[in-house]
């Protein structure tokens, strides 16, 4: 269920990042949405299509995350993965970071992944592969020294295996998606 009192207001990140169907053709990921008029919502707003106004990123669902995890404001949009994860696991928390990849060593970030993950909750981290690119992401649940760092309450060690599953990401083989394909 989404949280009653948060607001989309200046956000307009899925509006950017996701892949949807709009005037009939397929919005690659990383193009923004024509039709946003930034800072001042969406242009179309009163016939925006039905996607548009049954999405909501997961910062709307999270209860315990603040305004400051809003995605304009984070820096981090949100999502859900279907599991079942490579341990079995079902589905799970996505961060993506859409701005500077330096957010992932955001200490409300790092708290809350090692939450989830100690709740054993599935987390992955994405990042944008640029239009028309998938965005290579990892699964941290399953990463040895992650596990350890956060047991240990170490912040050092946990950022530092954090590093290593973005450099995963960074270093992904570019790989392009079908033409009109959603990732
Ligand atoms: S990313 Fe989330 S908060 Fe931002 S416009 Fe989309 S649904 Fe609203
Ligand atoms: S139609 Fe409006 S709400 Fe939908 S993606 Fe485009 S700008 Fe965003």
């Amino acid at each position: 269920m989404t949280h009653p009192q948060k607001t989309c207001g200046a956000c307009s990140v899925c509006c950017q990042e996701l892949t949807f169907e709009i005037d009939g053709a397929l919005k690659p990921a990383g193009v923004m949405c024509r039709h946003c008029n930034a800072p001042n919502g969406c242009g179309i707003h009163t016939t925006r299509p039905q996607i548009c106004r049954s999405y909501f990123c997961g910062w709307h669902y999270l209860p315990s995350l603040g305004e400051e995890w809003r995605p304009e404001k984070s820096e981090i949009l949100i999502s859900f993965r279907e599991g079942p994860t490579p341990d079995g696991l079902m589905d799970g928390v996505e961060f993506h970071l859409v701005g500077s990849l330096d957010k992932l060593f955001w200490l409300p970030l790092v708290e809350y992944i090692a939450t989830l993950i100690t709740d054993n909750d599935p987390v992955y981290l994405s990042i944008p592969g640029g239009p028309g690119y998938q965005s290579p992401w990892v699964y941290l649940n399953n990463i040895p020294e992650l596990r350890d760092g956060i047991t240990r309450r170490d912040f050092a060690a946990t950022a530092a295996a954090l590093r290593k599953a973005l450099h995963v990401c960074i270093d992904y083989p570019k790989t392009r998606l079908p033409e009109g394909g959603k990732e």
